[in-house]
């Protein structure tokens, strides 16, 4: 664990970057340090690799202050990624990637052998390992300076701003890659981002600072949007948070019915079967079972094959509640689908059912009582 014990940075000039900060941050997991720029992250961040030093308080590792280890060996248990990735030009992907084994004295084979592993573990193309990073996208370039920092394989990963610098497309697949990884490695992760979003996607525990470098709240990211501390930590969480809260229950128990989802070259005996009171629609697939639209039961009677969009279908095993509001919001009948890994309608499900599991969900209790109470058993 990696204790930030009441530490305070201020530079010579005066200016407080950091003010009596404290937190645990607990091991195998993403911490996010989040909050709007000027607010001491960076600075946090460097002063647990000791790129900065404090002017008070203290930080621990494992129990031990890491003033008391040499900073060369504290820097290698220690992956440091930051913004535009700060690849070396005049070297290739491979040696970027195998610089710290080779300081370590690996011989070249091995370095380039654990390097070509990493390309792979965060989805680079190992064609592209003699390549210079000039000749890499952004994305790319990223995903090189997270191999680059776990090369030697530190306990623990501090990463700045890291996927600051990319689209939103690159960096949504970015951070998508990173907890894959992290659900193999499970590294002590320390995250800095300005961006709320990022913050509740990749943490487990997410600190919000304010400026002057004091902690606002400390929290997981559902409680985060369920209990905001004060008006700004509410304020930086931005609109919708009721809504995003959602995407931490799970659509698994909504109640499915199968009864309107009819296959294009149904019967009309079948169409009618399908017919229920509830809904004057049908979900049409095609002869494998993936949806192609909702048709108006009575017109199809009457030889009407139109179909209605359905917008598009929730993973009924996977996704959240979050995803099977929004696919009944946008399908114009009211009525989401629930489709499996192939795509294949396995029910569909009413606005109504899924108002009354978000209200279900309020009732039994919140994402952060669950965690509380599991903690406390
Ligand atoms: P963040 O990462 O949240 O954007 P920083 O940790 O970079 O914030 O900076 C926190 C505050 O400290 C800011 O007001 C910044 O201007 C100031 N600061 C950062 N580095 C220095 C420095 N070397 N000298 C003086 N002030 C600094």
């Amino acid at each position: 664990m990696i204790l930030i014990d009441a530490v305070t940075k201020q530079y010579p000039d005066g200016t407080t970057a950091v003010d009596r900060l404290t937190l645990e941050i607990p091991d195998g997991s993403i911490t996010v340090l989040v909050g709007p720029s000027g607010c001491g992250k960076t600075t946090t961040l460097r002063m647990i690799n000791r790129m900065i030093d404090p002017t008070g308080g203290r930080i621990t590792l494992d129990g031990r202050d890491i003033r008391e280890q040499p900073v060369t060996a504290l820097r290698r248990s220690m992956g440091y990624v930051i913004q535009h990735a700060g690849l070396f030009p005049h070297r290739t992907i491979v040696e970027n990637i195998a610089t710290v084994p080779r300081l370590l004295g690996w011989d070249r084979h091995r370095a380039r052998s654990r390097a070509m592993e990493l390309m792979e573990r965060v989805g680079l193309d190992p064609a592209l390992a003699k390549r210079y990073p000039y000749q890499l996208s952004g994305g790319q370039q990223q995903r090189v300076g997270v191999a680059r920092a776990l090369a030697a394989d530190p306990p623990v990963m501090l990463m700045d701003e890291p996927f600051s610098a990319v689209d939103p497309v690159v960096r949504k697949g970015l951070q998508e890659e990173l907890l894959r990884i992290q659900s193999e490695l499970g590294k002590t992760i320390v995250f800095v981002t300005h961006d709320i979003d990022e913050a509740i996607t990749i943490g487990d525990m997410v600190a919000v600072l304010r400026e002057g470098g004091r902690l606002a709240q400390y929290a997981p990211p559902a409680e985060l949007l369920s209990r905001p501390a004060d008006a700004f930590v509410e304020d930086f969480l931005g609109v919708d948070r009721g809504i995003r809260r959602l995407s931490f229950f799970a659509a698994a128990d909504l109640e499915l019915t199968t009864r309107p989802i009819v296959a294009v070259d149904s019967t009309a005996e079948q169409m009618a079967a399908a017919t229920v009171a509830q809904t004057p629609y049908l979900l049409v697939t095609d002869t494998e079972g993936r949806p192609l639209g909702w048709a108006d039961a009575a017109g199809r009677a009457a030889g009407d094959n139109s179909l209605i969009d359905f917008g598009h279908g929730f993973t009924a095993g996977t996704d959240s509640l979050r995803a099977a509001l929004d696919s009944a919001v946008l399908s114009p009948t009211g009525w989401a689908v629930a489709v499996d890994r192939e795509g294949r309608a396995v029910g569909v499900v009413a606005q109504e059912t899924i108002a009354a599991a978000i209200r279900a969900a309020h009732a039994e209790q919140s994402p952060a009582d669950a965690r509380a109470q599991a903690v406390g058993a």
